[in-house]
């Protein structure tokens, strides 16, 4: 059971809609709707998913087309999981916890048929801007985009010899990414069964390691200096292509984003190349906003699924696994009581959440449970929500007089973190349960009456929403990460 539920975890990080139900798909992110008697969850399926978050649905949808009767069982009011539009101010649509796309895979996108469900993507470029606390008058700012003239000449701003090295190092990265793209589809390596069984078992278990002795070789006599990006610190791979602070602490962002590292821990350069290798409608590394918010996402992944007779539920909280004698998986049972039948459980929920709150703890090893309540879950990161009436108008690139977006609105935007440094202790204080004692300057000016600077005491990075929902320019979304 333990281990089958392990499986299902490595699987997810890859019709029939009942009559009287409907998933409704506007607005975005909105519930699933009762519409008749008929509409019922069945005692007895041949897969069952906890939880409809993205990478849930998506597993339903595959398990559905390979002719499995399956059911998804979420216990919020919405699809998503952490891919949700909800309307937290009125009047407001928000990607409310993820809000860019890059890395859901092109097969997915192509075997789910997901633009024909109704997935829209808009290309995020630029992708970042950096306006900077200094003293000079205006103000400089540093706006990166897929133009690399353009990227060029902002970065120029700040050194001609970080402007020259910067298509070598996008190549350098870019090569990588090529390499140890297909590992991303192909199994992960069970490295406990290497050794094991027979000598035709060995012989199988030994193919598992294909993909990654390819990777290597695709590599080549690189291969050093791309171990160097995946174990060391992201600050000693940056000092080494460039030395203007504004580019290295922005690029070091996507290496300590969501994870609880300094530009200086080593291995953080793993967590940069995780933020380059995606890529959108065929660009890669490029990433976009989603139409209608990351819901539409969701939503059209459930599409995909209940087009193929998949059944999904809300407000279907999942209490525990159901296990026959053997451990085996043989259904589940929700907060109401109600049991679900099936023998293949997949659980989209955390494994914190799936092995120490919905299994018996004795129907698992030891060991097993031990190792999952080390996981370390910790984040520095915080994202705020907000609703502004008008778009934030930078020192360093002030609005146009009729207030309309400019590039720089339309991408992220990094406040108060040009500086390795700022990045560095933001993250100290963090590791100390604190946010960033760093209270930004102001570097973005009230435009017109009864508009205000959010306070803002945290390492920040700041993303205004692109030009997905109708109220985008009123629509601001603030990221941070102390
Ligand atoms: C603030 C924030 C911003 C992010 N930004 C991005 C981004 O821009 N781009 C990006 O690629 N990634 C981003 N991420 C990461 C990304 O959102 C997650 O990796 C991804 O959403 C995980 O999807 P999932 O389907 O595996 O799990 P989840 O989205 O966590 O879904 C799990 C689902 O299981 C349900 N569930 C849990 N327990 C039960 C139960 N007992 N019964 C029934 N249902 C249950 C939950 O309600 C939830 O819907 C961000 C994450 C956060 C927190």
């Amino acid at each position: 059971m333990a281990a089958g539920l392990r499986g299902t975890l490595a699987l997810l990080c890859s019709s029939r809609w009942p009559q009287g139900w409907r998933l409704s798909l506007g607005p975005p992110g909105a519930r699933l709707a009762h519409g008749g008697a008929a509409a019922r969850l069945q005692q007895e399926y041949d897969a069952v998913v906890i939880g409809a978050g993205h990478n849930g649905l998506v597993a339903a949808a595959y398990l559905q087309r390979a002719g499995l009767r399956t059911a998804v069982l979420e216990k919020r009011h919405v699809l998503g999981g952490a891919a949700v539009t909800e309307e937290i101010v009125p009047g407001f649509k928000f990607s409310r916890a993820s809000y860019l796309l890059s890395l859901l895979r092109p097969q997915i996108y192509a075997d789910l048929e997901l633009q024909r469900h109704g997935l829209r993507v808009l290309p995020r470029d630029p992708y970042s801007f950096t306006p900077l606390l200094e003293d000079r008058s205006p103000p400089r700012s540093l706006l990166l985009g897929h133009d690399m003239a353009q990227t060029q000449q902002q970065i120029a701003q700040f050194s001609q010899k970080d402007a020259q090295a910067y298509p070598e190092y996008e190549a350098f990265m870019g090569r990588m990414v090529l390499a140890l793209d297909p590992l991303l589809d192909a199994p992960p390596v069970d490295t406990a069964a290497l050794g094991k069984g027979s000598l035709l078992q060995q012989l199988r278990n030994l193919r598992t390691l294909k993909p990654l002795l390819q990777a290597g070789l695709a590599l080549g006599r690189q291969l050093p200096h791309y171990y160097e990006v995946l174990t060391a610190p992201i600050s000693k791979i940056l000092d080494h292509w460039f030395e203007s602070e504004p580019l290295k602490a922005t690029l070091a962002t996507d290496a300590v984003i969501g994870a609880m590292a300094s530009p200086h821990t080593p291995g953080s350069g793993y967590v940069l190349l995780h933020h380059v290798m995606g890529e959108l409608e065929g660009r890669r590394g490029a990433w976009g906003y989603v139409a209608g918010g990351m819901g539409a996402l969701s939503q059209a992944i459930a599409q995909a699924a209940t087009a193929r007779g998949a059944h999904i539920f809300a407000e279907k909280a999942v209490c525990h696994v159901l296990l026959g004698r053997a451990g085996e998986a043989q259904g589940v049972v929700l907060q109401d009581g109600t049991e679900v039948r099936s023998k293949l459980v997949l659980s989209n929920a955390s494994p914190k959440i799936t092995f120490l709150e919905l299994i018996p703890q004795e129907q698992l090893p030891k060991d097993f449970v031990q190792r999952i309540r080390q996981l370390d879950t910790r984040s520095p990161v915080t994202k705020i929500n907000v609703a502004v009436d008008r778009l934030p108008s930078f020192l360093a690139a002030p609005n146009a007089h009729d207030g309309q977006p400019l590039p720089h609105h339309q991408c992220s935007i990094h406040l108060n973190c040009e500086g390795t440094q700022l990045l560095h202790q933001a993250f100290t204080e963090a590791a100390q349960g604190h946010p960033s004692s760093s209270t930004p300057r102001p570097c973005w000016q009230a435009v017109g009456p009864g508009t205000s600077r959010p306070e803002m005491h945290m390492q920040t990075r700041c993303l205004t929403a692109s030009k997905t929902t109708p109220q985008a320019s009123r629509h601001l979304s603030l990221a941070g990460t102390s």
